[in-house]
């Protein structure tokens, strides 16, 4: 029997899970973002190299591991922190993020199962965003039902990444900085990207999968889902564990611990399941039954419920946008069935009392949307997604890995693309500035004071 957590009290538990809405949210309104200042970079510098980083631990001193070089979790003690965790054990080890004056840094603490067998390094990471709580107790339930005995490999789970961000009930640092957009961070950086530096360096480098737990904001709602990027085979290999699970493609944004993990080679997928600020048993459920079945998958251990649906149900997806400003109503639901032509919503001017109606463009389903609210022209209200076949998402992985491929091959001479050349020294990392950092949360930095909707 381990020793239940002692930071976060079964009352609040209780109390929240009490309060918790059904309601299914997630974080679009940022990756939209994020892919929009993206897509701008990208267009200044094309086709920046995968960011190798160089070695990882700063204070601790496993230096031998500091190449993310994963080895066999087998009989051998795990170096990790500064710690050797014994074979068929649990150890709760404690990671202490740089930013801070040593005298006051708090550590935050890493969970660690240990199997008795070789296997796999899984990682899970929760609350990165600190007000994203559901992940927190998917992480909880998960790592204290493993019998390290019984385990083939290693789980390593973070329940809180960002503590102080969950201390205020905020998404950011205290510094107000997203700390999902610097990784994998840089140890000479912003105090966010330092940060990013010690997790990416000190824990989500040893990990051979990794699955990223969030929950959204308050402004748009959607299915549980995993994002992956299905342009990467062994990341599709990969979702293809989680049960029945939707996968959303998304092939991730400079910055994102998701990103940063698989161009390491660390094969990572993020799951959203709720909202934030609250904690929705049925979203935990729900994510915790996906892990299961990924653990049973990867042959890890044998899986108590074994989500029986054959597969996960892939799509691509398009975010719908108000063509004009005013108050959107929608008149779908989430997951309802659209056709092509068909009206999703209305937006209104509230003091002309001129409208426009945002009409689904092809037939799809409604895999995420904004609640009810005030919105500007070009703000993306409906997700509409497309089913693909695992047959399709297969084919195109292997098109797409194998002109990844050949575009390596021919360095930067291919002939084949019609894309820019890239540089041919790398750019320098790019640290979103402390200026567009702010601009970027006065959309939405209110979000958390809000009611639920
Ligand atoms: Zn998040």
């Amino acid at each position: 029997m381990h020793k239940p957590l002692s930071w976060i009290t079964l009352g609040t538990l209780s109390l929240l899970a009490t309060l918790a809405q059904p309601v299914w949210a997630t974080e679009v309104e940022d990756e939209e973002r994020a892919l929009e200042r993206q897509q701008e970079t990208d267009a200044d510098a094309p086709n920046k190299p995968p960011h190798r980083i160089e070695s990882s631990n700063t204070d601790h001193s496993d230096t031998n591991e500091a190449t993310g070089e994963a080895e066999p979790a087998g009989p051998d003690p795990l170096p990790l922190l500064g710690q050797r965790v014994q074979p068929g054990t649990f150890a709760t080890l404690h990671w202490t993020p740089d930013q801070s004056f040593a005298s006051i840094a708090t550590p935050v603490p890493v969970l660690v199962a240990h199997g008795l067998k070789p296997g796999p390094k899984l990682c899970l990471t929760a609350a990165i965003h600190g007000d994203e709580l559901n992940g927190i107790e998917m992480v909880r339930r998960l790592m204290y039902e493993l019998e390290p005995n019984e385990l083939a490999g290693t789980v390593i789970g973070v329940p809180i990444v960002n503590l102080d961000g969950f201390r205020s009930g905020s998404r950011y640092l205290s510094d107000r900085r997203d700390l999902n957009r610097y990784f994998p961070g840089n140890k000479d950086g912003s105090a966010a990207s330092r940060v990013a530096h010690s997790l990416f360096g000190n824990i989500v480098s040893h990990c051979d999968y990794l699955v990223d737990l969030h929950t959204g904001s308050q402004k748009r709602i959607n299915q549980p889902q995993l994002r992956a990027d299905l342009d990467n085979q062994d990341v599709v290999a990969f979702a293809k564990h989680f049960g029945g699970m939707t996968v959303l493609h998304s092939p991730g944004v400079t910055g994102m611990l998701r990103d940063a993990a698989v161009k390491e080679g660390i094969v990572a997928v993020t799951m959203e399941a709720g909202g934030p600020n609250r904690l929705e048993t049925q979203a935990v459920s729900y994510g915790v039954q996906a892990i299961e079945t990924l653990l049973e998958n990867l042959e890890m251990r044998k899986a108590s419920r074994f989500w029986s649906a054959p597969q996960p149900v892939f799509f691509e997806s398009e975010w719908i946008r108000a063509s004009q400003g005013g108050i959107l109503l929608s008149e779908v639901e989430l997951n309802d069935k659209v056709k092509k032509g068909q009206i999703l919503g209305t937006v209104t001017d509230p003091i002309s009392n001129t409208g426009s109606a945002i009409i689904a463009p092809y037939n799809g389903r409604v895999l995420g949307m904004a609640v009810n609210q005030v919105v500007h022209a070009g703000f993306a209200a409906f997700r509409i997604g497309e089913v693909k076949s695992t047959e399709e998402v297969e084919a195109q992985a292997e098109k797409a890995s194998k002109k990844k491929e050949q575009k390596e091959n021919n360095g930067d001479k291919s002939e084949l693309e019609s894309e820019p050349v890239p540089p041919k020294a790398p750019p320098p990392e790019r640290d979103v500035d402390r200026a567009e950092d702010i601009s970027s949360l006065d959309h939405q930095n209110d979000g958390g004071n809000e009611p639920h909707p």
